[in-house]
């Protein structure tokens, strides 16, 4: 009988042997403890922008985080397919999405001169797998994942593989008949994710997220917290609300008060920026309202914030009637149409349809631009100098820390973190257009509804790197380790107690099937020390000729400092 892959590999796992080309300076390109590390360590190497070759530490890990992955998707009732990298065009031209999708898509042709591109993700192929071989409700639910390249043209690759253009993603997606079977997936999916991130020992978030173009309600993130994650969290600091600040909301707040002062229009030379105006008028930025005029579906819109407030873009242009993506109008438009230059706008006379953010609703006596260059109103009022009955009213700010929690418990604060999963439900955008329907029981077509689920599994080795390291070195979690194990024997070429005892060990190891790199090379021991640090296996033995005298070895974790002496032949059991 062939050995088992866990035995051959084994075999390779001396360090004499194995491909790690650890690198001793910081390289100058990583901006990110997780790039740096990975680099230094052996992990990975940059072949172009945002591509990368994984050495054989960084495989490890990664078949060690999709063994988790894959048994915890198996166990919620997933099954496994593959699906193709290369796709053709016409069944991204069935989703309408082949026009839609922009350059982030690397599109390429055949030797037939057929379109096709690699795919960024891959609702499209599963549809189609559907179509044909899914017929009636009695085959749903269903929910299919698979582990696969996916290509993404992104503008700026950057922190290694947390943003690359190639990567590996474990992709997923269910099909219903009805709301209530989705729910329970959905549900399903959550706690699987949950089942996954704490099993790699990922200190994780899951957030409510923006839906993008597909609307509906389901959607969640799972953030990996580290605070040079490319997402700001927004929690309340007691209960439970998360929500990426993409999509996080406030507590309304508190009613209008009454207008106070008389409307003036006062002389503002030179002072544009909000911060500019009210320094100038003694007056605080949230006393002030700022109008951006962005492009409508229709002619301009005006967007009014509370002065020290940020506009969301992602809620702006979902706003009916506001063009997608946002686009601000040029100066010259916002002058043709206002009669004054950016900085000098607001809401008083303003001939646009008006979208008023309820903070900015809700002040009294405010400062705006008053439509004339280098002047602003003082002292404005809704309803009375501004009618707000034709306006809308709706959140399309960035909530604050501090702000009340939209649930009434405690405040907003803010986390940083890097999304490592998402989860959403997406309706029938796919399977209606592709015509991916089913005979429910009464015997009509209808298309089921889908939800769609993804974890980033190269981007969470970083993640995890970014969450276990220090001055030294990465500090592998166990879970997710290349290996349990890292034997350093000091003077191994040289000395034949070493090497026998070094080599017994290794043997032993391999017997009890635990995983373990040897490093038996020809190095002084501080080098050895250094790269095992740097390296980051949670267990260490070492053997060394003056502890064997005694019949001893060192053994010591990763994460704590100092090595206890063991006798050799009780150092395995320290390992549980
Ligand atoms: P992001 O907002 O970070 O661009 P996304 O919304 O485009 O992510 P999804 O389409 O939901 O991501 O993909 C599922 C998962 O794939 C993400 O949660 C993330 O972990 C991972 N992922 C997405 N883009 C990349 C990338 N360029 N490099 C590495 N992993 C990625
Ligand atoms: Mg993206």
């Amino acid at each position: 009988m062939p050995a088992p892959l866990e035995r051959i590999r084994a075999e390779t796992m001396r360090q004499s042997h194995l491909l790690i080309p650890t690198i001793k300076e910081n390289p100058s390109d990583a901006d990110v403890a997780s790039h740096r590390l990975m680099l230094r360590a052996g992990i990975i190497r940059q072949v172009a922008s945002g591509l990368y070759t994984w050495l054989p530490l960084g495989v490890l890990v990664l078949r060690k985080i999709e063994a988790i992955v894959r048994e915890e998707l198996l166990r919620s009732g997933a099954q496994e397919v593959l699906m193709p990298v290369m796709q053709p065009a016409e069944l991204w031209q069935e989703s309408r999405r082949w026009t839609k999708m922009g350059p982030e898509m690397m599109r390429l042709q055949d030797r037939h001169q057929r379109d096709f591109c690699l795919g960024p993700t891959h609702e499209e192929i599963i549809t189609d797998l559907f179509r044909r071989v899914i017929h009636s409700y009695k085959q749903l639910p269903c929910n299919f994942f698979q582990i696969q390249t996916k290509f993404r043209d992104e503008i700026r690759p950057r922190f290694g593989v947390i943003r690359a253009r190639e990567f590996t993603m474990k992709d997923g997606y269910s099909f219903h008949i009805d709301q209530a079977s989705f729910d329970a997936t959905y549900a399903e999916m959550y706690d699987c994710y949950s089942r996954i991130f704490t099993r790699m020992q990922l200190d994780f978030r899951a957030v409510e997220a923006d839906t993008g173009n597909i609307g509906g309600s389901n959607s969640h993130e799972f953030h990996a917290l580290a605070d040079t994650g490319e997402d700001t969290i927004a929690y309340a600091t007691e209960g439970d609300y998360a929500a990426n600040l993409d999509k996080a909301v406030a507590a309304p707040p508190p009613a209008r008060p009454e207008p106070s002062e008389p409307m003036i229009e006062v002389a503002t030379p030179g002072q544009t920026s909000i911060g500019a105006v009210a320094r100038f008028l003694e007056r605080t930025e949230s006393t002030c309202v700022k109008t951006l005029i962005v492009k409508g579906t229709e002619s301009l819109v005006a967007l009014i914030l509370r002065g020290d407030h940020e506009l969301n873009v992602i809620k702006a242009q979902k706003l009916d009637g506001v063009l997608q993506p946002l686009e601000f109008a040029m100066d010259e438009e916002v002058n043709a149409a206002t009669g004054a230059y950016p900085g000098s706008i607001g809401p008083v006379g303003l001939q646009l349809p008006l979208y008023v953010d309820p903070e900015a609703a809700a002040i009294a006596d405010f400062v705006s631009g008053a439509n004339r260059d280098g002047y602003h109103h003082q002292g404005v009022n809704w309803g009375r100098d501004v009618p707000l009955a034709d306006a809308q009213v709706v959140d399309m700010r960035n909530v604050v820390p501090g702000d009340k929690a939209p649930n009434g418990q405690g405040v907003i604060e803010f986390l940083r973190g890097i999304e490592v999963g998402h989860i959403f439900q997406l309706g029938s955008i796919y399977s209606e257009p592709m015509q991916a329907t089913v005979l429910d029981q009464h015997g009509n077509d209808v298309a089921p509804i889908m939800g769609c689920y993804g974890i980033g599994i190269t981007r969470l080795v970083a993640a995890v790197i970014e969450q276990n390291h220090d001055d030294d070195g990465i500090c592998w979690p166990e879970p997710v380790a290349p290996v349990r194990l890292h034997i350093l024997a000091l003077n191994y070429p040289k000395s034949d107690a070493v090497r026998a005892a070094a080599d017994d060990l290794y043997a032993r190891c391999q017997a009890h099937g635990i995983e373990v790199l040897f490093d038996d090379r020809d190095e002084r021991p501080g080098v050895k020390f250094a790269e095992a640090d740097l390296i980051g296996i949670p267990h260490r033995i070492i053997v060394g000729e003056r502890g064997l005298k005694e019949g001893n070895v060192e053994y010591r974790l990763r994460t704590l400092p100092d090595a206890d002496v063991v006798p050799f032949d009780d150092v395995l059991a320290k390992l549980g």
